[in-house]
């Protein structure tokens, strides 16, 4: 991951690079960040060709959940055709296990806590059933999600 690295640091000037907790990209720092120990290697240049798709793409904000699963989808595929370019190339399943853990998340944030129902979100903050009228809050969503969410969001009805 070092070699592209120090390539992306060359080739891509207005980007800053820092080490930090895990993979993300900060809008108002215009900074990647990654991890200091890296368990997998392959894996890690993957997860920087990802941040570095978003941060080429300018992604800030999103007004929705729906929103966020397309930009993380548009990251892979910059990502994907990033990596050509520096000799990587990105495990076509490893993409779809990401992009499934989003939709199965996204999934999970618009059922009806009552009639399971799929709804429309009405804000950031919450969704409203057009069955049962019945509303629920979901917090903020964050960008790059690695794991799986199991856990249920609190219903507001
Ligand atoms: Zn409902
Ligand atoms: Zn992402």
């Amino acid at each position: 991951m070092e070699k592209l690295l120090s390539n992306l640091q060359k080739d891509f000037p207005q980007v800053s690079f820092a080490a930090g907790e895990t993979f993300s990209w900060s809008s108002r720092k215009q900074t990647v960040h990654y991890p200091h120990k890296l368990e997998d290697a392959t894996k890690a240049v993957w997860s920087l060709l990802h941040e570095m798709g978003h941060a080429l793409l300018g992604h800030t904000t999103y007004q929705s959940d729906f929103e966020l699963v397309k930009l993380e989808a548009a990251a892979w595929d910059k990502a994907a055709h990033l990596g050509k370019k520096y000799g990587h190339s990105i495990d076509v399943d490893h993409i779809q296990d990401c992009l499934d853990t989003y939709r199965d998340w996204l999934h999970q944030r618009s059922a009806c806590p009552k009639c399971t129902i799929t709804s429309l979100q009405r804000d950031m903050h919450t969704y409203c059933c057009y069955n049962c009228n019945t509303q629920w809050r979901v917090s903020r969503s964050k960008l790059c999600r690695p794991y799986r969410l199991l856990q249920k969001e609190t219903a507001l009805s």
